[in-house]
């Protein structure tokens, strides 16, 4: 679903992302964790084309996002290209970046009305549907402001998932979340791994990782360090980085 190779980027002189390569494969969800500033957000927005990157390759679902030749020369697919590539792909931030202005089924309508076409009867059931499954159907006409932020986290995921993506990408979303309220936000997340869904998720969250995740990748100064199935990666971490990581987090 998923394969970056040796994607590099930088910031004016900074390289970030000093050849990172991931695959993922259909239905699986590989959790990504390391210390802040390790370049985990970096790379998923690279994903996305949130950011460009400045060598490398990403194919989603076998389709080229930007490759590189043999000469080093970097190049994307041409911008209709790009934007349909990136429309498989849904993300949840941190901070939700709901639409303030909007109630929450206009929320979740808003992409696929604007971006998609999407008729209104049709978008308008799904919508409603998916605010069913994450528990919030009856906040349907309440605005952001009056929800809980685990209740905007999960909004924030039904809007995405209204775009039909087939892979979901997920940047710390219980971090700037109080500590009871990370559970219905995971509980959420969870359930969307047991339907299947391709799913990359950066976290904090070690038990997540550990029992949700199929495979964990640990990421330090723009690398990654250690990549392999989520169990022995928590139970025995074979990298010193990634030990001395661990045992700070548990
Ligand atoms: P993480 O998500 O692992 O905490 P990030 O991907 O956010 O790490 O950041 C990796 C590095 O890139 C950090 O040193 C950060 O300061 C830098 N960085 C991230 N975004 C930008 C930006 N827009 N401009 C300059 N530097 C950035
Ligand atoms: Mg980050």
């Amino acid at each position: 679903m998923i394969r970056a190779v040796d994607v590099h980027k930088r910031f004016g002189p900074v390289e970030v992302l000093k050849g990172v390569s991931l695959d993922v494969s259909h239905g699986e969800v590989v959790a990504v964790i390391g210390p802040s500033g390790s370049g985990k957000s970096t790379f998923l927005r690279c994903l996305i084309h949130l950011e460009t990157i400045h060598r490398g390759n990403i194919e989603i679902e076998g389709e080229a996002l930007v490759r590189t030749n043999a000469q080093g020369h970097c190049q994307y697919v041409p911008p209709a290209d790009i934007s349909r590539v990136c429309r498989k792909m849904g993300m949840v931030f941190q901070h939700f970046n709901l639409f303030p202005h909007l109630t929450v089924l206009q929320n979740l309508i808003e992409a696929p009305l604007t971006v998609k076409g999407a008729q209104l009867k049709e978008i308008v059931p799904k919508a409603e549907a998916l605010l069913q499954k994450v528990g919030l159907f009856d906040k349907c006409d309440s605005y952001p402001s009056r929800l809980s932020g685990g209740q905007k986290q999960r909004v924030a995921i039904a809007r995405a998932l209204a775009m039909e993506p087939d892979i979901m990408l997920f940047d710390e979303p219980t971090s700037a979340l109080d500590p009871e309220l990370t559970g219905e936000v995971l509980a959420t997340m969870r359930e969307l791994a047991e339907d299947r869904m391709t799913m990359i998720v950066v976290t904090h969250e070690m038990a997540f990782a550990r029992e949700v995740a199929a495979r964990a990748v640990f990421m330090d100064g723009g690398v990654v360090v250690e990549a392999r199935p989520a169990r022995e990666l928590f139970a025995a971490p074979e990298h010193p980085r990634t030990q001395a990581f661990l045992e700070k987090m548990l």
